[in-house]
């Protein structure tokens, strides 16, 4: 190893030294001026914070007239000898004690399905539990996420979570309240989400990220937020895992003073869609617990990019930081104290996971499950449904509301005055959603991956409202800003332009940019300016694309960006059907457009068609290469095209 990667090494493992100390402040810009040279604030009052503060940050936060009094000298020795006590009733556990641990739980526990979602930049497990009944399934039941030490010096976090796995197992065979939770539920619970931090002892990963920073929503302008949004490991390989297991709830335990923070941190100007539900939960939470509760940038201070923000933002889960102890790593004895306060509020959670609005989203000529997006009003925040079973789960109080499902390439489909139902703590309404396919609708952008930070004094907008087809309602991307967006069907080169970026308004600017990784590298399409910008991808040398990226040189109005599903020949959705030697493609045709099909086999094939009744319809003699069928004549439904050689079989919608 050279001298200089060494030094660099040492440089992020070994921390300077930090005093727990107080500060007088005279404006909440004082704690964020002190937030950004690198001071971590603790607990925040009116004229002063508790805050922990690097030995070698004295002379520049002195040079900017604060005065540190000194409360505990080498607060990071004091965690580091509660975290190694082993004369008390309880111990905290080293990485490995953890990790063999939950290796246990799952071989021991049928209720336990150990997932490792990746490594962490120094080789170490990235581990998330699933408890339910049918844990090694993804059933379509509503799922909960606990999380803890995203700041791996806040090791009460670990604590609590992982106490809860513990209480889990070992009551489910005792407790009928917890045996009827683990199996109308999935509870996800992640007790140590940054892995090096843990074993270094350090609030940052192993790069020196604070991760409670580098999340997508509104991303930047933070002390050690990372090289770019999602920049780090364990940023994105819990993301993934967000994305394919929407929850209703999400909490990430975090400690160095005592609350519940909901949703916004990123904003004072801003109170989040649905409030109320949010305010309710927290509620509930606070009621066992004793927690003040309320949002955080107001009753903590304004941070970038932080979990909870991007999983209510991007994903529409309600999600907290909940901050269970002011001491970062208490003694030992603390952590049967602080799970026994916490443990009825983690299990209400678990139960109010069941309230509200749920449903089953499938393709209503295949039955396939679907990833929709769902609108509830009035207010019309979003959630998803699950890609791979189509079902959704969002908590909600009773009364009346209307639901909006969407997904590209089918009907958007209304329900109105859907009632909630009142009675038990967990009274549902249950939709059962089927789209029906429109190939000639545009497809348009479903998630947002991530967004620069905006000035939200003057910025009142979401970036979400980018999403959707183009709907007069627009995201503002000030000059200088970005956002990137994700397709999920591509956007594929076909005859002429290929995609559309709508704007609100006539004015503005905005480089747009394609690929198919939302880390780049990008290719530019073209500037879109005034009302409408249509852009062909061909210029590129990409086929296809699935996240398109805008960057504005003046404020712009983004709206929507949209892009034609049949596109010259035509290829629908997922594109090509493979039965055997021979491909299928589009798999959704209309009397319109002509099936190709290739036979990849110097041979020729024969097909038979079946109607859903089982019935034969046609047979197909297809010569080796490229061939074309029409499809007039047959009526709209489900048709199954099997090989008589292999007897290998794909499915074709077609439509009327
Ligand atoms: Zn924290």
């Amino acid at each position: 190893m050279n001298m200089v990667i060494m030094m660099c090494l040492l440089a992020t493992m070994i921390a300077p030294h930090q005093d727990l100390v107080s500060i007088d402040i005279a404006s909440s810009q004082d704690v964020r001026e002190l937030d950004a040279l690198g001071v971590v604030i603790n607990e925040v009052y009116r004229d002063h914070v508790v805050a922990e503060i690097g030995h070698d940050l004295y002379a520049e936060v002195a040079r900017r007239g604060y005065v540190p009094v000194l409360l505990q000298q080498n607060i990071d020795e004091v965690y580091l000898k509660n975290f190694l006590d082993r004369s008390g009733r309880s111990q905290y556990l080293t990485y490995e004690q953890y990790r063999d641990s939950m290796v246990f739980f799952a071989t021991n526990y049928e209720i336990c399905h150990l997932e490792t979602l990746g490594l962490s930049h120094y080789n170490r497990v990235l581990l998330v539990m699933r408890i339910s009944d049918n844990a090694d399934l993804d059933e379509t039941e509503p799922a909960v996420h606990f999380e803890a030490n995203v700041h791996g010096d806040e090791k009460i976090g670990w604590g609590v979570s992982f106490s809860m796995i513990k209480y889990l197992v070992e009551e489910y065979d005792n407790d009928p309240y917890v045996q009827q939770l683990v199996d109308s539920r999935e509870i996800w619970i992640a007790p140590m989400v940054n892995t090096d931090g843990f074993v270094n002892h350090t609030r940052y990963n192993g790069r020196g990220v604070d991760l409670n920073r580098n999340w997508g929503w509104m991303w930047g302008n933070e002390y050690s937020c990372g090289s770019d949004f999602m920049s780090e490991n364990e940023a994105w390989y819990f993301g993934e895992h967000f994305w394919r297991h929407p929850f209703v709830t999400y909490v990430s335990f975090h400690a160095g003073t005592i609350y519940i923070s909901e949703p916004w941190s990123y904003t004072t100007y801003l109170q989040p869609p649905e409030q109320n539900l949010i305010h309710h939960l927290s509620q509930g939470y606070a009621s066992n617990t004793g927690y003040p509760y309320g949002q955080g940038s107001i009753g903590m201070y304004p941070i970038n990019g932080c979990t909870k923000d991007y999983d209510y933002g991007c994903g529409g889960e309600v999600g907290w930081s909940v901050e269970v102890c002011y001491q970062k790593t208490p003694s030992p004895d603390s952590i049967d104290v602080i799970f026994e306060r916490d443990k009825p509020s983690m299990l209400w959670l678990m139960h109010k996971a069941g309230q509200g609005i749920h449903g089953l989203v499938t393709d209503s000529l295949g039955s396939d499950p679907l990833r929709a997006i769902i609108l509830v009003g009035p207010s019309n925040w979003h959630s998803y449904s699950d890609e791979a079973n189509g079902d959704f789960h969002r908590f909600y109080l009773p009364g009346t509301y209307d639901v909006t499902v969407m997904a590209p390439g089918y009907d958007p489909k209304v329900f109105e005055d859907v009632v909630v139902p009142s009675g038990t703590p967990d009274s549902s309404v249950y939709l059962d959603v089927q789209l029906v396919p429109n190939p000639y609708l545009p497809l348009y952008a479903t998630r947002v991956m991530g967004t620069r930070y905006v000035s939200t004094s003057s910025n009142m907008t979401y970036p979400v409202w980018a999403l959707f087809p183009n709907d007069g309602q627009a995201y503002q991307i000030d000059s200088g800003k970005w956002i990137v967006l994700a397709f999920d069907n591509p956007i594929r080169d076909g005859v002429g332009d290929d995609m559309t970026v709508y704007s609100t308004s006539a004015s503005g600017s905005a480089t747009v940019r394609v690929s198919n990784d939302w880390r780049g590298s990008w290719q530019t399409v073209g500037t879109a300016t005034g009302l409408e910008s249509s852009f062909d991808i061909s210029a590129t040398g990409l086929d296809s694309a699935c996240y398109v990226r805008v960057e504005a040189s003046g404020q712009f109005m983004l709206d929507a960006v949209e892009a034609p599903l049949l596109t010259g020949i035509t290829e629908w959705g997922g594109g090509e059907a493979v039965v055997g030697a021979v491909s299928l493609m589009p798999t959704v045709v209309s009397s319109r457009t002509l099936l190709s099909i290739f036979n990849h086999d110097a041979q020729p094939h024969m097909l038979n068609v079946y109607n859903i009744a089982g019935q034969r319809v046609r047979e197909l003699f297809v010569p080796a290469g490229r061939s074309e069928v029409s499809c007039t004549g047959m009526s709209a439904g489900v048709y199954f095209f099997t090989d008589t050689e292999t007897q290998e079989t794909q499915r074709i919608v077609v439509l009327k």
